[in-house]
């Protein structure tokens, strides 16, 4: 490394030029509040915008930054019913509306903030540009951290997740007549995309996630392979509690490339959520970022067009450290492992207090790996079967 040029020319010097990349982002995200005691935090996306800025990498040169735009009604109503809409503009405003229980608003998980909706918008529309960039061939790779709200029902808000901008966006390519693959590593199940394209074989979509046995929203089984034209086509790897980056990677290497290799996707969809790793609070998976850039690497390899998208994540400094290494695999840099003093001053977080971007390595042993290691055996030789991947 040439330490005189600095870190962006070394950047630069370490980036294959044929990556095109677009990073999109909003500081209107900060404008949103769920609340002080609710775990999602949207302070999370603009730690790791400044975590990505600070390591240069939004100055690459085949890299765009890209504001924000904002979702219209019509793009909603491309997979939420009307009514559902209507009542989350009337909820807009931060306070109860009739009848706000059954469309799952105001419980706990979905509390009524003001801008609720502005907020979806805002998330919704980022994720649609990025579809579109990718769609259109402007960009090989769009990262729209601030999406991936993978629990939202047709006319249901449900986990954190008001509208469903993974499956407007995945919708927007089907109407281009684009053949996508969805593929979600978030600690939670995919549910919201699962359902929607549940009973079609023009979307296929996988979900590893911690098994609903023990974790929100209960359901992901490997029995759930789709219906009617779509069956084969929805897949579920759930994985035990305490799983680790090598089961993660392993059940990821037997399903996930060969189902892509056979559907043939013009474009993938992930959602990449960082709620599965062992210092969550939320989910008791234990994988590390290690494992997630792994996984990332070989999401970028097996994807002809990629839509990155986030994901859940409730240790902020977690959010912010994975997703600056994911964008760093998707623009083929190295970065350096120390994370820039500049950032650590501002934001004195107790997950960065180790002053590096990548998490120490942690791998579970003995009888519990055994056991574990078996469960998730069982499950790739049941989908294996079923999807015939041998
Ligand atoms: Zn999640």
């Amino acid at each position: 490394m040439c330490y005189h040029l600095g870190r962006e020319a070394y950047l630069r010097g370490r980036t294959r030029a044929s990556v095109k990349t677009a990073f999109l982002y909003s500081k209107d995200f900060e404008k949103f509040d769920y609340g002080p005691s609710h775990p999602l935090k949207t302070f999370r996306l603009k730690l790791t915008f400044e975590l990505i800025r600070a390591y240069g990498l939004l100055s690459l040169p085949d890299t765009r930054f890209v504001e924000s735009e904002i979702a219209d009604e019509d793009d909603l109503v491309t997979f939420h019913d009307r009514e559902y809409i209507e009542v989350l503009k009337a909820a807009n405003r931060g306070v109860s509306v009739a009848g706000a229980g059954y469309y799952g608003l105001g419980v706990g998980d979905n509390p009524l903030f003001k801008g609720l909706l502005e907020w979806s918008r805002l998330v919704t529309g980022a994720s649609l540009k990025a579809a579109a960039m990718v769609e259109s061939g402007e960009v090989d790779i769009a990262f729209s951290i601030s999406g991936g709200l993978h629990h939202a029902m047709a006319s249901r808000a449900s986990g954190f997740c008001y509208v469903n901008d993974p499956v407007i966006a995945i919708m927007s390519l089907l109407k281009k007549g684009k053949r996508v693959a969805y593929i979600d590593i978030d600690a939670h199940h995919g549910d919201g995309v699962q359902e929607a394209f549940y009973a079609t074989d023009k979307v296929l979509t996988i979900s590893l996630h911690e098994t609903g046995r023990v974790l929100f929203p209960g359901g992901g089984f490997e029995e759930e392979l789709g219906t009617g034209e779509g069956k084969g086509y929805s897949v579920n790897v759930p994985m035990p509690p305490s799983s680790d980056d090598e089961l993660f990677v392993y059940a990821f290497d037997e399903i996930v490339p060969p189902l892509i290799k056979k559907f043939r996707p013009d474009i993938v969809v992930s959602q990449l959520g960082v709620d599965s790793f062992y210092s969550d609070p939320l989910t008791h998976l234990s994988y590390t970022n290690n494992g997630f850039c792994e996984i990332v690497k070989k999401i970028k390899v097996i994807s002809p067009g990629w839509v990155a998208l986030g994901g859940g994540g409730y240790d902020v400094a977690n959010v912010a450290k994975a997703w600056t290494l994911a964008w760093a695999i998707m623009n083929d840099a190295d970065i350096p492992e120390e994370i820039p003093g500049e950032f650590l001053a501002r934001y004195p977080l107790e997950g960065f207090r180790s002053g590096k971007i990548r998490d120490e390595r942690y791998i579970v042993s003995g009888r519990e790996k055994t056991m574990m290691r078996e469960e998730v055996e069982r499950v790739v030789d049941f989908l294996r079967e079923r999807l015939l991947l041998r």
